[in-house]
């Protein structure tokens, strides 16, 4: 690395890398093909640098472009579809109701963050004794004074909000804590007294040179006004309580209580509320293959190309057709006609015992059938029958034979017997004796 920041052309070489991946092969991938080259080849590219330096924006969307396409396009360049699903929605981790691409953006983030944890606990590290030494031997709080030292270093300190946002400090000496802005102690003192920091002179005093001082009244711009005061009577007895400790260095600790720092804690940190509807849970625990998965994925997240999703998208069909082919009703194919409500959909499901309560909503709908289910199995079971129904609509479409039951069933258990063998022992021999009940 160079003592001058580095300009976009100098990331060419990662997305020289990123081009030369998309080969042609990609056309020939399935969706599940392509989102595997996605999250481990193509996202994985740029990590070693993300680890040291701060991509710029423009490489990012280069890479994230390139990830787009690769996933919804293949590797033709001139190819017109349209993406399935908004690719914000594709970087939702797994356990979060996504397919888990990869947040570049924040990626870099929480990669960069871990110099910010060994600067702050001073770890026994020459370049953090060297910054320290370089730059703040006078007293100055670094994230105080954010524009010193060199490119890299003004780049990490940016992360300094981010990072005052997962941290609490506890108190050593006090001289690396902003005593109002930073959250120290499990408390931060501009919002506990928001009206007397409003008079403060020194918005940024540390909390050591803060405390030392003996003379309080001198910290603030007076006349206090009377809730101010009243905050100010208040502080008083709050600091008697602090103790500081001379010669101790502060420690900084994560809100998700762990000394340690790791990335992908940070990283997740933010969907920590999130709580998807369990079947995209189901869907990923699954024992069924990738191919499969991300088939049910895209179908309870209603991005099957079907009829209607295609007259939503204002794509015109030969003869202003968008009615359903599996069965001879002249109802608008919906996702969830094609899957359930179609009498061709209903003698599948019947068959394997699977008896839809239409009057819920559709994520109930499938809880309710799976604890009424009661076998391990029902979400293997689920995503095969789903997966062989799309088939039949889809030869139909491609003039591989009529959609029948018969063909259905000969396909769901082939598929199910293949996909058994990708499951432990003991449950193979389980899976197949309940397959075989349906032959
Ligand atoms: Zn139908």
């Amino acid at each position: 690395m160079g003592t001058t920041k580095p300009r976009v052309e100098h990331f060419g070489f990662i997305m020289n890398k990123v081009e030369r991946r998309l080969t042609t092969t990609t056309n020939f991938l399935s969706h599940a093909g392509r989102l595997e080259l996605v999250n481990s080849v193509l996202s994985s590219l740029p990590t070693y640098d993300m680890c040291t330096v701060q991509l710029p924006i423009s490489v990012i969307e280069y890479i994230d472009r390139a990830r787009r396409h690769c996933l919804w396009r293949g590797s033709d360049s001139n190819a017109k579809m349209k993406p399935l699903v908004a690719w914000k929605k594709c970087s939702k981790p797994k356990r979060k109701g996504g397919p888990g691409i990869i947040n570049l953006r924040c990626q870099n983030s929480a990669l960069l963050l871990k110099h910010l944890d060994k600067f702050y606990n001073r770890k026994e590290i020459p370049w953090v004794k060297l910054v320290w030494h370089a730059h703040y031997s006078n007293g100055d709080i670094p994230h105080a004074t954010m524009d010193k030292g060199s490119f890299w270093w003004k780049d990490i300190l940016k992360l300094c909000d981010l990072f005052k946002g997962i941290i609490n400090c506890k108190l050593g000496d006090g001289s690396t804590v902003i005593f109002w802005s930073d959250l120290w102690n499990d408390n931060v003192m501009q919002s506990k007294f928001p009206r007397l920091f409003s008079f403060a002179k020194n918005k940024k005093i540390s909390v050591l040179q803060f405390l030392s001082n003996n003379n309080l009244q001198s910290q603030f711009h007076l006349p206090l006004s009377e809730q101010a005061y009243q905050e100010y009577q208040r502080m008083q007895d709050y600091i008697q309580s602090i103790q500081v400790q001379q010669n101790t260095k502060d420690s900084w600790h994560y809100i998700w209580e762990s000394s340690s720092h790791t990335s992908s804690k940070f990283y997740n940190f933010p969907y920590r509320n999130v709580q998807p509807p369990a079947p995209f849970l189901w869907i990923w625990d699954s024992k069924c293959s990738n191919k499969l998965k991300v088939f049910s994925w895209l179908l309870i997240m209603d991005r099957l190309n079907i009829r209607n999703l295609l007259k939503r998208k204002k794509h015109k069909l030969e003869g202003n057709n968008y009615n359903c082919i599996l069965c001879i009703q002249n109802v608008e194919k919906t996702a969830f006609h094609l899957f359930f409500s179609c009498p061709f959909s209903q003698a599948c499901w019947q068959h394997l015992n699977m008896h839809w309560n239409f009057q819920s909503d559709f994520f109930q709908m499938m809880m309710q059938l799976k604890q009424q289910y009661q076998n391990s199995f029902f979400m293997e079971i689920f995503i095969i029958a789903a997966c062989h129904i799309w088939k039949q609509r889809n030869n139909f479409i491609f003039d591989r034979g009529r959609p029948s039951f018969s063909s259905w069933k000969c396909s769901f258990l082939d598929e199910a017997r293949f996909q058994a063998l990708r499951m432990s022992e003991d449950k193979h021999f389980v899976f197949l004796l309940r397959i075989d009940s349906f032959s």
